[in-house]
């Protein structure tokens, strides 16, 4: 196999796991398929832990996962980062929009959003944050922030997707002002994931394709925060029996790190890569020589770029 992607200078790519429990097969194949292609581009590769859902992380799991990527051959070119220790970008960030008047404080509690969608279904009308506290808390009192996404004729983010082709969402009538900082005090994945790849200046973000629809409010984020928006491809996600996305609840076992070339193997397959190779590193070889003949054949012109309306 001898096709090669051009290099891209200053590729940088990332792999941002979150620490709710081992490296699975799902995570696995997502960390695989981005470094592939920091490698088959001649670029930098990162490890960045997403550990500021406190309740959702365990304890130790982000030492296991980066144990258990060295055990794979899949080493960073930088040290990790944690984002629980960079907490200070996202609330210069949030400022920033608050300066801006892009956000606002949002009083409404869980059920109230579900009662009034649940009135706005019954009315067959769209199922987004109603906007409830955009001109006002009424009376209540502060507990989320929310960015206001624009009005519905321009709220329309659009992105080539190497992998998935074009992409596009609404974000008026899809989705709505949705939240940066949680009611219990937690920033939202939408803001740090952005102000962290913005900061680390990544060029590529390669993740899962359950991922797909997050990735019209980050170009928003990064739009509105002044941020270079990345090339995005988004690989089909681990199903088990049940097709249900491999992860920590639905049951996924963690990978056997005392077989690493089993478990690329596995991971490989599910991305369409075989290789007879008998050691990690030459499997690691032949994988991104096939990864770079896979970006061939994917859809042409999936290189075009983000629009927002
Ligand atoms: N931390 C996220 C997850 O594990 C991934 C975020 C991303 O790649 O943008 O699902």
């Amino acid at each position: 196999m001898s096709a090669c992607p051009s290099p891209a200078p200053g590729y940088r790519g990332r792999f941002a796991p979150s620490p709710t429990g081992p490296l699975h097969m799902g995570s696995l194949v997502t960390a695989l398929a981005s470094w592939l292609d920091a490698r088959a581009h001649g670029g930098s590769w990162l490890v960045r832990v997403e550990d500021i859902d406190y309740p959702r992380c365990v304890r130790g799991a982000d030492q296991q996962i980066l144990h258990a990527l060295a055990r794979l051959g899949l080493h960073p070119d930088e040290p990790p980062q944690w984002q629980s220790r960079r907490e200070a970008l996202y609330t210069e960030a949030l400022r920033k929009l608050e300066t801006a008047h892009r956000i606002y404080p949002c009083g409404c509690s869980r059920k109230e959003i579900a009662d009034s969608l649940l009135h706005a279904r019954e009315r067959h009308q769209t199922l987004a944050y109603p906007g409830t506290c955009r001109d006002g808390l009424h009376g209540r009192l502060p507990r989320a922030w929310r960015v206001r996404v624009p009005d519905s004729d321009d709220a329309l983010v659009c992105f080539d997707d190497r992998w998935q082709g074009r992409q596009c969402q609404d974000l008026a009538t899809e989705l709505g002002d949705f939240v940066l900082r949680r009611a219990d005090g937690l920033w939202a994945y939408q803001l740090a994931v952005v102000v962290d790849d913005g900061q680390q200046g990544i060029t590529h973000i390669v993740r899962g394709a359950d991922l797909l629809d997050s990735t019209p409010r980050q170009i928003y984020l990064q739009h509105l925060l002044g941020l270079p928006t990345p090339s995005y491809l988004h690989v089909p996600v681990v199903t088990n029996a049940l097709g249900e996305k491999l992860s920590k609840q639905s049951g996924a076992q963690a990978i056997d790190e005392l077989d690493p070339l089993a478990a690329l193997r596995s991971a490989g397959g599910h991305l369409g890569l075989a290789s007879a190779a008998q050691s990690v590193e030459s499997w690691l070889g032949d994988a991104t020589a096939g990864w770079a003949a896979l970006l061939e054949r994917l859809p042409a012109g999936a290189q075009r770029g983000a629009t927002m309306a």
